[in-house]
């Protein structure tokens, strides 16, 4: 199969659990929440995305004709002076796109493979690492993983909902946007009254990195 990739490049993670990590962050083209056009965000069930996933036009962003030429992609961008490699795919929807094939290949490659999704989707067996941020109003179904960051708050969604859910860590994201400041506060409060959750910051937007 062919994969629609947004962009591809070498940076720190910077949220969650592996924040500082080094990473190939690979971001796929297209999400199942939202078109990524701003005339139809009102409307979508996922609004208030801060992500550019529309096309193939980022750095490195192409039409990959076959896993094989992606996996060798993300491998050319890897820092060579690191073995503990690890690749993540995100988006958009990553698990509109990724699939076994592609993560034998990079497994060959030595790389570990992580995915940041929306839950919406299950993901193949052969992954290293699941990332999960539910999204108020859209279908939940993948309730397992390692970590799951709740972007907060989000009206109408109670973290309580899934403090039962089989994930290693739990954690909580203030939500970007005019009331980032608010966000914060409340999410400090909640983690603080809830010890289950930790707090994650979007790290990389503080740094100025990608
Ligand atoms: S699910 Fe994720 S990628 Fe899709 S619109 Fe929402 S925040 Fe953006």
């Amino acid at each position: 199969m062919s994969y629609s990739v947004k962009e591809i490049y070498f940076t720190l993670q910077g949220e969650g659990f592996h924040t500082g990590k080094h990473a190939v962050f690979c971001r796929f083209s297209g999400c199942n929440l939202w078109s990524g056009l701003e005339k139809n965000r009102e409307k979508a069930i996922c609004n208030f995305c801060d992500t550019d996933f529309v096309g193939t036009d980022g750095i490195n962003g192409n039409k990959y004709q076959n896993a094989e030429s992606l996996a060798k992609k993300i491998d050319e961008i890897w820092d060579k002076n690191s073995n503990d490699k690890l690749v993540v795919f995100t988006g958009g929807e990553p698990l509109l796109q990724l699939n076994g094939e592609l993560i034998d290949l990079l497994h060959e490659r030595k790389f570990k493979v992580a995915i940041e999704t929306n839950g919406t989707i299950l993901p193949p067996k052969n992954i290293d690492w699941i990332c999960v941020s539910p999204k108020k109003g859209a279908e939940f179904n993948l309730d397992y993983g390692n970590e799951i960051k709740l972007v907060y708050p989000q009206e109408g969604l109670d973290p309580e909902e899934f403090q039962d859910f089989d994930f290693d860590h739990f954690f909580i994201q203030p939500m970007d946007g005019k009331d980032f400041q608010k966000n914060i506060l409340q999410s400090v409060s909640y983690c603080i009254e809830n010890p289950l959750w930790r707090l994650s910051l979007q790290t990389h937007k503080i740094m100025g990195i990608d």
